[in-house]
C-alpha cells in the first residue's frame, strides 16, 4: 500500500516540504505521497485522530500546531520533552503518534554541512526565544557550546536558557546585540524580525559566520548586511533540508537521504519567488 505522509500547518501552501519528500522519493522510486494540509488552529487533535484513520504513516508540523501535537502524542522523544513543541509525527501501530523534533539534529547537520562540526568551546550568540530557539539551544548546549542568548523579551531569554540546557549560559536584550557579536564566535539568528524587513546591526564579521534559520525575503535584508559587514553569511534553507532529512529517516529508517538534490530544488523554487 502506498504511505501517505503530509505537512500540516495554517498556513502550509508555502511550505518547500512536499518538494524535499517528493525529491526523495521520486528519487529512490518509493510508492509515497507527500501532501500539504491545511489545518486550522485548534483543530490539531481532532485532525491527528483523521490522519491516523486514513492511515498517514508520518506527518511534518509546522505553526501554528508545534506545541499542540505534544499535547496529543502518546509518544514523545526525549528532546520534545524538553523542548516542548515537535515537528514531526509517525503513527505508531496502535494508531496514536509518536513526537520527535528534527529542528534540533537539523541545525546542527546544517551546521556540519558547511563545515561547523565542532561547537564545543565556542562562543554562539543565539539572536531570539522563540520555537526554533528552544530547539537551537537544546542542540547547542547538549554539543557543549558556550551560549549567550538575545532577545527582544529579556524575560523569555532567561526563561528558555532555565528550560532547554543543562548549563547555565548568559543573556540579554537585543539592543546589546553588537557588543556581545564581538565577543561571538558564530552568530545564529532565530527571530522573525526579517519578516517586517527589519535587520539587526552588526560590528565587522572579520570572516565570523552569520547563520539565519530564515530563508528567501525574510533572512535577505539581515544576510546582505551580514555580507557587507566581512560575515560569512548563510541562510536557514539546509536546516530546513536536514531536518526534512531527518524525519525522512525516522519514517523510512537506513541513511539520511542526500541533501543537496533536494536543496538545489528548494533554492530554485525561491528563485521563482522574487
Ligand atoms: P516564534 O514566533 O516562536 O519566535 C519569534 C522570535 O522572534 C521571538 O524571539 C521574538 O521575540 C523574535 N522577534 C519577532 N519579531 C521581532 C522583531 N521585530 N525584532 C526582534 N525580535 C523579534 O517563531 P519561531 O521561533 O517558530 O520561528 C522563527 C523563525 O525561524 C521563522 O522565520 C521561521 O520561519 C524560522 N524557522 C526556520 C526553520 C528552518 O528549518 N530553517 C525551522 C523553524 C523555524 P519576542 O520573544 O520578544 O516576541
Amino acid at each position: 500500500m502506498m504511505d501517505r505522509l503530509a505537512v500540516i500547518g495554517d498556513p502550509v501552501g508555502h511550505s518547500l516540504s512536499p518538494q524535499i519528500h517528493m525529491t526523495w522519493i521520486d528519487g529512490l522510486g518509493m510508492d509515497a505521497s507527500y501532501e500539504s494540509i491545511r489545518v486550522p488552529a485548534g483543530e490539531t487533535a481532532d485532525a491527528l485522530e483523521r490522519f491516523a484513520q486514513n492511515s498517514f504513516r508520518g506527518l511534518n508540523v509546522t505553526l501554528p500546531h508545534k506545541q499542540a501535537v505534544v499535547e496529543s502524542a502518546s509518544d514523545l522523544s526525549p528532546a520534545v520533552k524538553v523542548i516542548g513543541a515537535a515537528n514531526t509525527l509517525s503513527r505508531k501501530p496502535d494508531g496514536t503518534w509518536r513526537a520527535d523534533n528534527t529542528d534540533a539534529p537539523g541545525l546542527m547537520s546544517a551546521l556540519s554541512r558547511i563545515n561547523v562540526r565542532d561547537v564545543a568551546g565556542k562562543t554562539v550568540l543565539v539572536l531570539g526565544a522563540g520555537g526554533a530557539a528552544r530547539a537551537a539551544l537544546y542542540a547547542l548546549d547538549e554539543a557543549g557550546a558556550g551560549l549567550i542568548v538575545l532577545n527582544r523579551t529579556v524575560e523569555k531569554a532567561e526563561k528558555v536558557i532555565d528550560s532547554c540546557c543543562q548549563r547555565s549560559h548568559e543573556y540579554g536584550s537585543l539592543a546589546d546585540m553588537e557588543q556581545y557579536a564581538r565577543k561571538a564566535d558564530l552568530i545564529i539568528n532565530t527571530t522573525s524580525a526579517g519578516y517586517t524587513g527589519e535587520h539587526f546591526h552588526l560590528p565587522q564579521g572579520d570572516g565570523r559566520l552569520f547563520f539565519d534559520i530564515s530563508y528567501g525575503k525574510p533572512a535577505a535584508a539581515q544576510l546582505d548586511h551580514a555580507s557587507e559587514c566581512g560575515w560569512r553569511a548563510e541562510d536557514g534553507l539546509g536546516m530546513l533540508v536536514c531536518q526534512a532529512a531527518e524525519s525522512f529517516r525516522i519514517w523510512f529508517g537506513g541513511e539520511l537521504p542526500d541533501i543537496e538534490p533536494a536543496l538545489a530544488v528548494c533554492r530554485e523554487t525561491l528563485k521563482s519567488y522574487q
